[in-house]
């Protein structure tokens, strides 16, 4: 649409001067809106897929643990708990991600959850699967950790090493991928850093077909990262940390 004004103009409003300003800061502000938006739109291309650890019953029925693999695996095991919140780790997962999801739709990407409630039975490769389903640019699988030493405390993510028998071409990614994560989480946290984890005995890392990574939220089994973990405003906290080396992975 074309609009003609007839009008003249008579600066009674404000001498042409003004009117160059105001007109420059009107630009500015377009310009910074218009820039926003397209970050945001680029951010949609982006899909990620966010997988909650476990699930309330595990299931031990066995599937290989990477394409073509001989060696077996428990579709699901059982997870962790809260050593003093009684916390069960497919709770705390399922929490985390939720926020997490959020977070990242609020910035402007396309994220979906393998699962959004307790009661699913979906293993590890299905998983993975999914993921790849939905056209995953980026795959976090969040967990919690344990462990028999209750001093035993922080965070840390896993990556498939170079020699990955099923997802080595990945291997580079994902290992940047899970510093990024890993690097931004402990920063909005104040979680200690375990640093990267090169393992080849995940399944839902070995099924991925996109750049993956594990992030293990903190130990269940240390009181501190526990109770810390149970609080709401910490799991924001948490979910604002994850996105923010997301993003920082993406803009590289
Ligand atoms: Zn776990």
């Amino acid at each position: 649409m074309i609009l003609y004004f007839a009008g003249k103009e008579d600066g009674r409003d404000s001498s042409p001067a003004d009117k160059r300003t105001i007109f420059s800061e009107e630009t500015r502000q377009k310009a910074e809106q218009k820039s926003k938006e397209k970050v945001k739109a680029e951010k949609k291309k982006y899909v990620v897929v966010i997988d909650p650890g476990h699930q309330r019953k595990q299931d031990q029925s066995q599937e290989p643990i990477g394409p073509g693999a001989k060696e077996m695996k428990s579709k699901v095991s059982s997870g962790t708990s809260g050593i003093v919140s009684g916390l069960n780790e497919y709770e705390l997962t399922l929490m985390v991600s939720k926020k997490l999801k959020k977070e990242l739709v609020k910035r402007g990407y396309t994220v979906y959850l393998t699962r959004k409630r307790a009661d699913v039975n979906i293993s590890n490769a299905k998983r993975a699967k999914f993921a790849e389903k939905k056209g995953a640019d980026i795959f976090i699988r969040i967990h919690a950790n344990g462990s028999r030493d209750y001093a035993v405390r922080g965070a840390l993510s896993m990556a498939p090493s170079n020699n990955n028998p099923y997802a080595a071409r990945l291997a580079k990614q994902s290992q940047e991928l899970s510093k990024s994560v890993l690097k931004e989480y402990c920063k909005a946290t104040g979680m200690k850093n375990r640093g990267v984890t090169l393992t080849d005995q995940m399944s839902g890392i070995n099924w991925a077909a996109m750049p993956v990574t594990i992030l293990e939220l903190g130990f269940l089994s240390n009181p501190k990262d526990d109770m810390s973990m149970k609080s709401e405003r910490f799991q924001k906290k948490m979910a604002e940390g994850a996105a923010n080396g997301i993003d920082r992975f993406v803009k590289k």
